[in-house]
């Protein structure tokens, strides 16, 4: 079964506590919240995560902790990567605090360095990182890294599943916003290309791991070097839509968490989502 959730609160939730947040999804029929900590651990975390905890506690909504943006694993300044793992780390820590099987984690960015050094940057670090986390007393969180939508982002598709095949504990967060982003429209003018990169998922992913695919959507506005913001399901100009996902994913037989990361609408765009899910796979 494909789940359907938000991410953050919503404009309508600007004002609430968590557990207002955790009533509402209950309410309004969310399977999924995905809870930020994108600008670092909080101070006071375990009684933070405890709340967390507990507001969605019995409500049947899985959550996901959203890592700090500022990881970037292809830095070649061992100080700064040291940092990034420590981003990640306590971003674990928090996961398991507050219940959670996983956090999204931004692979990073080339800056000045060519395409194929950052690459083979991170895929040292991810390995260093890998280690580490065998090290670990055995959870059950795993680590998403997620498609950027900015082009000197690290993290189209392919260097996605490259990344993960290098530790059991590392999946795709495929986030179709920015990758309609990344390449001007991609999927907003020819949707087949959602069910390509869901098939290369699939071919090359192991079970275990396309069964726990995590999805980003928003429609998000694009320029020429990438991702600019995101936007709602009301526009129309640069997309991508949603639709052709959910049939991709249906006829792929894939079953995927999606999170809405739409601006301020994300809870009735995910609900949107769901509808259409339910209409396609119950009628
Ligand atoms: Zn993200």
């Amino acid at each position: 079964m494909i789940k359907f959730g938000m991410a953050g609160k919503s404009n309508i939730l600007e004002k609430c506590d968590i557990r207002e947040v955790a009533d509402y999804c209950f309410k309004i029929g969310l399977d999924l919240f995905e809870y930020p900590i994108v600008h670092g651990l909080p101070i006071h975390h375990e009684v933070i995560a405890q709340n967390v905890k507990s507001a969605f506690d019995g409500k049947n909504i899985a959550l996901s902790v959203h890592a700090p943006y500022y990881t970037n694993f292809s830095n070649p300044d061992p100080a700064k990567i040291e940092s990034t793992m420590g981003y990640v780390s306590a971003a674990l820590l928090f996961a398991k605090e507050v219940g959670s099987d996983r956090i999204i984690v931004h692979p990073g960015s080339q800056r000045d360095l060519s395409r194929s050094d950052a690459m083979s940057i991170a895929l040292e670090n991810l390995a260093v990182f890998g280690n580490r986390i065998d090290l670990q007393e055995p959870n059950n969180v795993y680590i998403y890294l997620e498609t950027l939508g900015i082009i000197r982002q690290m993290g189209t598709v392919e260097e996605i599943l490259q990344m993960c095949s290098i530790h059991h504990k590392f999946v795709p967060c495929l986030d179709f916003g920015h990758i309609n982003s990344r390449y001007c429209g991609l999927l907003k003018k020819e949707p087949s290309n959602y069910e390509d990169i869901l098939k290369l998922c699939k071919d090359t992913l192991p079970e275990n791991k396309i069964n726990r695919l995590h999805i980003h959507f928003s429609k998000i506005i694009y320029g020429n070097k990438g991702e600019r913001s995101h936007t709602t399901f009301a526009d129309d100009i640069y997309g991508p839509d949603f639709e052709p996902m959910i049939d991709a994913l249906i006829k792929l037989n894939i079953n995927a968490n999606i999170i809405c990361e739409s601006a301020g609408t994300q809870d009735m765009d995910a609900l949107t989502m769901k509808q259409y899910y339910s209409s396609k796979v119950y009628n």
